[in-house]
């Protein structure tokens, strides 16, 4: 079909020329202008018709949320707010919308209430903004790996082991849940299962990803990841996008500054060329902050929050000395966290996260060589033997938004570790093999996708950033 897109259309292309467009109505006024929109771009163009020279009939079902096609003359613009618009020649209904039934209004509808829409929230403009960003993100997640010489690799989205043994996974089986065969010590009979044993969605690429890096040098793993979160925060799904480059011959500091230069070129990416989506998510929040007590405002407009991340270097500081900024800062004192910081070895909570960001040093912060005890059993052991090279970035409005480390290569070590941790050597053979030939110093990092898009957005939930978001008691669509 020899369709022009509306984002073509307002870029001043055709101008004077027939053109031909299908979209979606989001407005009819006065039974003469029709706001069309068809996702090109967060703007609408006007088409004008001339009712006297249409069939009564077929403008009767011009209405909001119907999708239609107009064909017609690109003119210059008489009216406030738009450079172009088409005076129709003909218009074609592709398929109505009831006005009684359609839920999405041409009013502003709240969050919440378009979570229950999944299925047309992207028709709204709010929506269709962060899609397109989603969109460009991935984009260019892609691009600054492919130009900096990584692969990408597909990791299994089912596995036999939990990486982290954290216990949050969702399992996989083929077997009766109701009567499964069992064993003659009553438990559940695996051998039977289709894979012939315990096998679950993936938590993490990480471990796969390594063993890749350990002949490709440098991979990359982008797929969906699965946890059993069984809290509803604004910042945990069930069902999201991990980013999980892993590079062979990297050691903590190079791999810090990796995640660092790679978050701020996909800002950079997006700032350059979502100018028109982010300018209206900027309004959007400024539109809602004015609705907040002055004390809970943001500092700063979207577009110049992004640019401050992407123009200045992030902080790094040791787990350590975090901790002693937590114990002497005064919501510590005054017990105004929920949970109080009194030694070292405590894990942080996202309110510290929060405060070291946010109040303290003002600005991206990377933590670095945390207590082994609270980190996963593959990082690196550090000489003191009780700190990890592992590292957080911690963003503002955001807490963790990074997880990564070195990983450990020293196979005894590593066997020490999983030991002490009641891992299963025989369950990652595969992995420890990896330490016995051609071992070497090796990092990387996981990003949570829905962060890095619910921070470039501007949006408060993360439910708002995914299209179909899984949260517990939710996958209605
Ligand atoms: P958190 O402390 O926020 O629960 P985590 O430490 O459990 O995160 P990691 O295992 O380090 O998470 O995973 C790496 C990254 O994946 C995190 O830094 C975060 O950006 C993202 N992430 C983790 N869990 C979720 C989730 N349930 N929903 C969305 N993103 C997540
Ligand atoms: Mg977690
Ligand atoms: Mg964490
Ligand atoms: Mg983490």
């Amino acid at each position: 079909m020899n369709t022009n897109s509306i984002k073509d259309l307002l870029s001043g292309k055709h101008l004077l020329q027939e053109v031909t467009v299908s979209g979606w109505v989001k407005t009819f006024r006065s039974n003469r202008f029709i706001a069309l929109n068809d996702g090109s771009t967060i703007q609408n163009i006007q088409c004008v018709v001339d009712f006297e020279k249409l069939d009564e009939s077929l403008l009767k079902q011009v209405s909001t949320g119907a999708a239609i096609k107009v064909k017609g003359t690109l003119v210059e613009s008489q009216g406030k707010g738009q450079s172009v618009e088409i005076q129709v020649a003909s218009l074609e209904i592709h398929g109505g919308a009831d006005p009684e039934t359609y839920p999405i209004q041409p009013k502003k509808h709240t969050l919440e209430f378009l979570r229950e829409k999944a299925h047309l929230r992207v028709r709204t403009n709010t929506f269709s903004a962060v899609m397109r960003m989603r969109s460009a993100l991935s984009f260019a997640v892609h691009q600054y790996f492919q130009q900096n010489g990584f692969y990408h690799v597909h990791t299994p989205i089912i596995t036999g082991s939990d990486a982290e043994g954290a216990g949050e996974i969702f399992k996989v089986s083929t077997l009766d849940s109701k009567k499964p065969p069992l064993k003659e010590d009553g438990s559940v009979d695996y051998s039977e299962d289709f894979f012939g044993k315990e096998t679950n969605l993936t938590v993490s690429g990480q471990l796969e990803a390594e063993t890749y890096a350990m002949g490709l040098g440098k991979v990359y793993t982008f797929g969906p990841t699965f946890r059993a979160e069984n809290s509803n925060t604004s910042r945990h799904l069930a069902e999201f996008w991990m980013i999980e480059p892993e590079m062979a011959f990297y050691d903590l500091d190079a791999n810090m500054d990796l995640a660092e230069d790679f978050i701020k070129s996909v800002l950079s990416y997006v700032l350059e060329n979502c100018k028109d989506d982010l300018e209206f998510l900027e309004k959007r929040l400024l539109d809602e902050e004015k609705t907040k007590p002055a004390a809970e405002r943001s500092e700063m407009p979207l577009i110049e929050k992004l640019k401050f991340i992407t123009d200045n270097n992030f902080k790094r500081v040791s787990y350590t000395e975090a901790i002693e900024i937590l114990r002497n800062c005064k919501p510590n004192k005054k017990k105004k966290f929920k949970y109080i910081i009194n030694e070292w070895g405590a894990d942080l909570q996202s309110e510290h996260e929060r405060f070291l960001v946010e109040k303290h040093f003002k600005c991206p912060v990377i933590l670095f060589d945390y207590p082994a005890k609270i980190k996963a059993f593959y990082m690196r052991l550090n000489e003191d033997g009780k700190t990890v090279r592992a590292m957080d970035i911690l963003f503002p409005g955001i807490g963790e938004i990074v997880g990564g480390s070195q990983r450990e290569e020293r196979l005894d070590v590593l066997l020490e570790k999983m030991k002490a941790l009641d891992i299963d050597e025989k369950e990652l053979w595969w992995y420890t093999d990896l330490r016995k030939y051609g071992s070497a110093v090796h990092s990387g990092f996981g990003l949570g996708f829905e962060r890095l898009v619910l921070f470039a957005t501007g949006m408060g939930n993360i439910r708002d950033v995914i299209p179909f978001p899984r949260t517990p008691q939710n996958a209605e669509f």
